[in-house]
């Protein structure tokens, strides 16, 4: 059976291991770490465990940056995320830069706060908003693809040859005739930024018939309220950013050799044997990443349909979809965002938060009790009526 292989998320995996572990500057040929292997067959076993990071890599570690490595970077790029960034760094930086980089220096804290919140006030029964979308996520996927299978790598190039697998299965089986696949990997250096990219496109959808692609990305909400603009400021970027990532690959537009260089990763060294069956499995022929990278390109060139962009909006409740956008794909403004967030994570630009007139935005940040923008600009009310800014 043909097999494609996940070895990690986004927003799920990739935040949760030490990077340093997988790609570092002088990675251990002798590391072995796990990966985890799909099949893109639908399913059919209702009893699906779900794998959680955790389980998957063995130390589990969350990335911590010492006080030493601080005081010797300078800007928040280099300290921060020194090789590469997620697609949902740039959505979280359109709706507060100040708020994208407190998540970014402490990782899973918004995810503990909604925990203590649903844990202390049960009356209320706050559920934990983000656990639920990772569940409904979870569902959809495990609807088009089995789940995961763990397979043994050696080093940082079977790891990313994994990776790049699970990029080239789950697109395979597209062209192969699939209609549907979810949680593609996806990754790259788009519009010559400069900043390496990794992401996960949450649905894409191939009409054999036009051979029109459309690429979705699932939000779920726990009302049927349509977002507000400045909210799908971020859900814009992120459908375009991911068209623009997907095109590159399937275009052979990538710079392979700089994303190698910037990750530390040898082009001609050997995949371990395990690695090399599962490609082999995949109907590919590749022992080393160069020559995986340039199969996979020659392969998923046939997708090369018009690609149209949606934002679907899921109701928590119900599960359903209450709302669907469409995007139009404007080059210009995307360049403009991700220049501007390149611009202030270079320090080129200063980190501001919400602005006044959107405080709202301050109102259930998990952050607040520690930013001094918004007890400096957020106006108080006091005991007589009167404001203090
Ligand atoms: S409190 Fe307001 S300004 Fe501060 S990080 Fe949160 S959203 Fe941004």
């Amino acid at each position: 059976m043909e097999q494609s292989y996940l070895d990690d998320g986004e927003s799920e995996l990739f935040n949760n291991i030490d990077m340093e572990d997988l790609i570092g500057p002088e990675p251990s040929a002798a590391v072995e770490n796990l990966a985890l292997v799909l099949s893109p067959s639908v399913i059919d076993d209702p009893d699906v465990i779900i794998i959680s990071p955790s389980d998957i890599f063995s130390n589990g570690s969350r990335t911590t940056t010492s006080p030493r490595k601080l005081a010797q970077k300078k800007t928040p790029l280099e300290t921060l995320r020194p090789r590469y960034f997620f697609v949902s760094d740039f959505v979280a930086y359109t709706w507060c830069s100040q708020k994208a980089y407190f998540s970014i220096l402490n990782p899973g804290f918004e995810e503990m706060i909604q925990e203590i919140k649903s844990v202390s006030d049960p009356t209320k029964k706050i559920q934990p908003v983000m656990k639920i979308g990772t569940a409904i996520h979870v569902t959809r996927e495990l609807a088009v693809h089995a789940p995961p299978k763990p397979v043994k790598t050696c080093g940082p190039e079977d790891l990313f040859a994994i990776r790049l697998l699970n990029t080239f299965t789950l697109l395979h089986a597209l062209i192969l005739g699939k209609p549907v696949e979810r949680e593609i990997p996806v990754f790259g250096m788009p519009l010559d930024l400069g900043i390496l990219i990794f992401g996960k496109i949450d649905e894409i959808n191939l009409d054999h018939t036009t051979g029109m692609i459309t690429l979705s990305e699932t939000k779920t909400r726990n009302s049927e309220r349509e977002p507000r603009p400045p909210q799908q400021i971020g859900h814009r970027l992120q459908v375009m950013l991911y068209k623009r990532l997907l095109e590159d690959i399937i275009q052979g537009k990538m710079n392979w050799r700089l994303i190698l260089n910037i990750l530390h990763l040898k082009s001609e060294k050997k995949f371990s044997e395990a690695v090399q069956k599962e490609i082999i499995c995949s109907g590919l022929s590749a022992d080393h990443l160069d020559l995986l990278f340039r199969q996979v390109t020659a392969m998923t060139a046939a997708l090369s349909g018009e690609i149209v962009l949606n934002v679907e909006y899921v109701y928590q409740g119900t599960k359903k979809t209450f709302l669907t956008r469409t995007v139009e794909y404007d080059e210009e403004w995307l360049r403009e965002q991700m220049t501007d967030f390149v611009h202030v994570w270079t320090m080129r630009k200063p980190m501001l938060g919400a602005p006044v007139h959107e405080a709202w935005k301050c109102h259930d940040c998990s952050f607040g009790d520690i930013c001094e923008w918004k007890q400096a600009r957020i106006p108080r009310r006091n005991t007589d009526g009167t404001w203090t800014r």
